[in-house]
Formats: C-alpha cells, structure tokens, sequence
C-alpha cells in the first residue's frame, strides 16, 4: 500500500505517449519532428555531429591529434623523461630518448647513457693532454712543496736559503734559491703562492712554451731579489715564490693584450694584491715589485711578433 500508492518517481500511467503530440511541447513549429523522429535522442539533430565522430578539435584516444605523424606510430615514453613522448631512438641501445636527451654523435643520436665511456674517455684525454701541457708549474709546484717539507724537518733550510740584502752579490744562488723556500710557521704564505702559480702560471705557460715559461720565472725571481738588494733593509730576509708569480702576472698582461682578453679582470686583481703587499707588514712588497717589473719588460721579447702589429715602424 504504502511503497506503491505514494512513490513520486513512479511513472504517471494516465500520461501516455502519443505519437502525434509527443516533441510538440519542447521543439520549435519550424522542426518539429516527424513521425517516429521526436523520441529517438540518439540521432543527432541537424548540425551536431554525429557521437561516432569526435568534435572538432577533440582527439579521440589513441589517435594522434592534427600535425602529428601518424604512420609512424605514437611516441613512446623518453627512457628517463617518462612524461615526455618521442620518435627519437638512441642509435646504440634502440631506446626512446626526448630531444633534450639525445645528442648528435658522429655515429647518430645518442642517449646520455650511451654517451657516457665517450665522455669519460674525452676526459681522460684532455687530462693527459693537460699534465703534458704544463710540465714546467706541475714541477715547480712539487718542487716547492718538498722544500716546504723538509723545512717543517730541518729548520736550518730556510735559513741557508733566504736572501737578504746584505748578502750582495756574494752568495748569488741565493737570488734564486729563496723563492723556493717559504714561511715555515704557517701554511698561508706556501698555499696563497702555489694557487696563484697553478691558477695563472698553467695559462701563461700554455701561451708561452715551457721554456720561455721557465725563462720568465727565474728571471723574475732573480729580478725579485734584486729589488730586495737595492730597496729592502739589507739585514732582513726575504723567501717566497711570490717575486716570481708577479712576473707571471706582469707576462699575462702582454698576452692577454695580444690575445685581445679584456684587461680589466686581471689589473683589479693585480692592483689588488699589490695593495696588500704594500699595507700588509711582514710581506716583501719590493720583491713583488722587481718580479713585476721582470715580468713586464721581459715579455715582449719572448712572445713572437703579431703579424699585424701596429707599433713596429720600423
Ligand atoms: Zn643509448
Ligand atoms: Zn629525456
């Protein structure tokens, strides 16, 4: 009684369909179906398109959209961008790679995978070609290491290698030897000077040739230690590298200039570390100043003459 007579979803059974009325109440007079058309809601209606097609502009799955290549297939999934479709396959181990992936070898496209023995043999090489470039600063670099070490071992080393003003021309190896002995009470002094003498003395070495390279570095130490006999206190002792590194310095000028590199960059730095030599106590600023002085004069002769060098008249 009760779940039959008072339902409202119930179908109202004194309404039934008839044919020749039913679409008049929704549908314009203009299309008012047929008969037998107004209760057919499957067939689309002039202009609709039809539910077997997609729309315009809607892809149906698995379908390739508008532009793309659908003979070729879909693309697949890049073998390490998963959500990245491509038609790009790795010419080695046949994988899907993405474009940012692939890169073009000799050989075809290759995924980073694949590339990766070239690469580190690439390494590997420029690495040798490195070690055989600069032999003259990797030497000079283990050579003053060692003399570090054995002057932490016997103390009395620093001193026969010093040079002081007051030693003249007497004991002249030691215009050389003191650059290869530095401040035996701290790393700093040893450590500043062998990364300033990796850091330029590799390029000024590679531009130059190991031999001038060497030329310029003990020219400058020995130029150094002049300074320090003219200008210095003759009872204070001098040790360190640095007099050697400003020639460097003072030759990477002329061959940036010649290689037309921007010189700003490395007079700041220069004019920099002069500063600090100046204000710095404790820190031979006169055999900066003799290194730098080596270095710039010296390096016009070495390097070769340009080709289209304006200032020779003659
Ligand atoms: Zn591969
Ligand atoms: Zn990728």
């Amino acid at each position: 009684m009760n779940t039959s007579g008072h339902n409202p979803p119930e179908p109202e059974p004194d309404r039934p369909i008839d044919p020749d009325q039913g679409g008049q109440s929704n549908s314009g007079p203009e299309n008012t179906p047929r008969y037998g058309q107004g209760h057919e809601p499957e067939q689309p209606r002039y202009g609709e398109p039809s539910h077997e097609e997609p729309r315009y502009g809607q892809p149906q799955y698995g379908q390739p959209r508008y532009g793309q290549q659908s003979g070729q297939g879909i693309g697949q999934p890049c073998k390490n961008h998963p959500y990245i479709t491509t038609t790009i396959r790795c010419q080695r181990c046949g994988e899907p790679v993405c474009q940012a992936c692939s890169t073009q070898a000799p050989v075809g496209v290759q995924c980073p995978q694949c590339m990766a023995p070239a690469r580190a043999m690439y390494r590997q090489q420029r690495r040798r070609a490195f070690l055989k470039g600069t032999p003259v600063v990797l030497t000079l670099l283990v050579v003053n290491i060692l003399f570090y070490l054995g002057q932490r071992a016997y103390p009395q080393l620093t001193a026969d290698m010093w040079y002081a003003g007051a030693y003249g021309f007497e004991k002249p190896w030691r215009l050389i030897t003191h650059g290869f002995v530095h401040s035996p009470t701290g790393f700093t002094h040893i450590l500043l000077n062998m990364l300033s003498l990796y850091w330029i003395g590799r390029p000024m070495e590679s531009a130059i040739g190991s031999a001038k390279f060497s030329l310029l570095y003990f020219a400058s130490l020995i130029g150094a230690g002049l300074a320090v006999l003219l200008i210095t206190d003759p009872m204070t002792p001098v040790v360190g590298a640095s007099g050697a590194i400003y020639g460097i310095f003072g030759g990477l000028i002329w061959v940036s200039r010649r290689a037309q590199i921007p010189l700003v960059p490395l007079a700041v730095i220069l004019a920099i570390n002069l500063v600090i030599s100046f204000t710095l106590p404790g820190i031979s600023w006169e055999g900066h100043l003799g290194g730098l002085v080596v270095g710039l004069v010296l390096t016009p002769l070495l390097l070769p003459k340009s080709p289209n060098s304006r200032t020779s008249t003659r």
